[in-house]
């Protein structure tokens, strides 16, 4: 469904931002491509730490079992092996659980270096690419709008954002639902 674009008043050229991203016979130029396109998908902890613990995890469940087990080690009466038998994938799991620790305080402290970036959450991304995805492009006056009942069923339709400003315009779009007050959906 083509939209009436508000500079030039025709609907010809108009196109959804994410499908004219996506149509490859008339490809955008790169520095409009660029400033169309979602910023990537923030994530809450880093894939390091994340294999980390589930590593932790793995040689914790495996360490318990093995404690439980009526296995006497094979029947050497060496202490150091005794304790090593029972102990060492439990040693391993605390091991790992440090370092994943360490990992995540790392991923951490450097999320917060970077507090004035948005969006920062998966819940903010999700905004921003609510608002994204009903964005429109008209290729003929190189602008982006919304249309009428893009966002609510009352919202009026937006003035022509030249291409420049998209990204600051979304943005400010997804943050205005930040204010308490605003409708939440639960679950
Ligand atoms: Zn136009």
């Amino acid at each position: 469904m083509n939209v009436t674009c508000p500079t030039c008043a025709a609907a010809d050229e108009t196109v959804a931002v994410r499908e004219a991203l996506l149509d490859s016979e008339r490809a955008l130029d790169p520095p409009t491509r660029e400033l169309l396109s979602m910023p990537s998908e923030p994530r809450s902890a880093s894939g390091c730490a994340i294999a980390l613990f589930v590593l932790t995890g793995l040689f914790g469940v495996v360490g318990l079992s093995a404690l439980r087990s009526d296995d006497d080690g094979g029947g050497s009466s060496d202490a150091a092996y005794q304790f090593g038998h029972r102990y060492g994938l439990l040693l391993v799991a605390a091991v790992l659980l440090g370092i994943g620790l360490l990992v995540h305080a790392r991923h951490r402290s450097r999320q917060r270096a970077a507090t004035a970036q948005w969006p920062r959450t998966y819940e903010q991304w999700q905004r921003l690419h609510q608002v994204w995805r009903q964005t429109r492009l008209c290729r003929r006056c190189h602008v982006a709008f919304l249309p009428a009942a893009a966002l609510r069923p009352d919202s009026a339709a937006s003035a022509a954002i030249p291409v420049a400003q998209f990204p600051q315009w979304t943005t400010a779009l997804a943050r205005q639902d930040e204010h308490p007050g605003a409708p939440v959906t639960s679950d």
